[in-house]
């Protein structure tokens, strides 16, 4: 069967302020959506809410994912149900290799399935690691630095890309993934994403810039706008940005821009 993620009538506050107004958007396994919108209109809010970041408070509404309800479940349950989120600003692990993140992980999951499970082997891990790294054409003594620990933006970014390869999840979120990268970081990211999207992963592309979209092409636009979404349509949604930005869109729908 495959998995979904719905958000419905979504409403969270950060810091007692409303931001997200009522959200809702499907996501479907196979699909790739770009939710777009003007910097504050609440795009990182609803990327955190996704994951259950407990300094995110949601007021109304339902994340439903793979059929369950997945609002009062722990970041680390989302994770291990097959959801996964690159964040906008990932955090360093300075003592804690890649290699052995990615293998945490996995074995995390396995004891999910199987309390008994003694872990992946050093061999079936690295068979799998090696694997992943030259699909995604990543240089093998990446593995060996400390998480993110002096990462440069774009291999910051490829770390996101090769995490999502290794724990295989069924729907990704994707947050300002083209936020800090020269074209050709931005171009090698768009590509491990790409190599990743089939009939088994659906993506949630999030970005203010439609530059991404030259690369990962989706299905489905989406634009949020003071934490609704205002219109959704197929990829010609973006071509008003490039030339007039979200300016018309403010415009219709009364808003005030606040920062651009
Ligand atoms: P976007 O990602 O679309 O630029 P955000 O979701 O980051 O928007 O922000 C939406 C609004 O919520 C902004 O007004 C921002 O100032 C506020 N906000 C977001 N995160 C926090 C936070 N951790 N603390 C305080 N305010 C926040
Ligand atoms: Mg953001």
């Amino acid at each position: 069967m495959v998995a979904a993620l719905e958000i419905r009538n979504l409403h969270a506050n950060v810091e007692g302020s409303p931001i997200l107004k009522g959200v809702n958007l499907t996501i479907k396994q196979g699909e790739t959506h770009a939710l777009m919108g003007p910097n504050g209109s609440g795009k990182s809010t609803l990327a955190n809410v996704l994951m259950g970041n407990p300094a995110y408070e949601v007021t109304g509404g339902q994340i439903i994912f793979d059929g369950v309800d997945i609002l009062d479940l722990e970041p680390d349950v989302r994770s291990r149900l097959g959801l996964f989120l690159a964040f906008q600003y990932p955090v360093a692990i300075p003592g804690v290799t890649l290699a052995n993140f990615l293998r945490s992980a996995i074995n995390a999951r396995r004891r999910d399935q199987n309390p008994d499970d003694k872990g992946i082997s050093i061999p079936e891990f690295r068979r799998l690691l090696v694997d992943k790294m030259q699909y995604l054409e990543i240089s093998q003594d990446f593995a060996g630095r400390y998480l993110n620990d002096g990462f440069s933006g774009g291999e910051k970014k490829r770390a996101e890309i090769l995490q999502m390869a290794v724990l295989q999840p069924k729907i990704a979120v994707l947050d300002e993934t083209d936020s800090g990268l020269d074209i050709d970081a931005l171009r090698i990211v768009a590509s491990g994403v790409n190599r990743l999207v089939g009939p088994s992963l659906g993506v949630l592309v999030i970005t203010h810039y439609k530059r991404i979209l030259d690369y990962i092409q989706p299905q489905h636009v989406h634009i949020l706008m003071d934490g609704r979404i205002v219109e959704s349509g197929g990829p010609e949604l973006t071509d008003v940005l490039e030339t007039s930005g979200y300016k018309p869109f403010f415009e219709k729908y009364g808003l005030v821009p606040t920062e651009d």
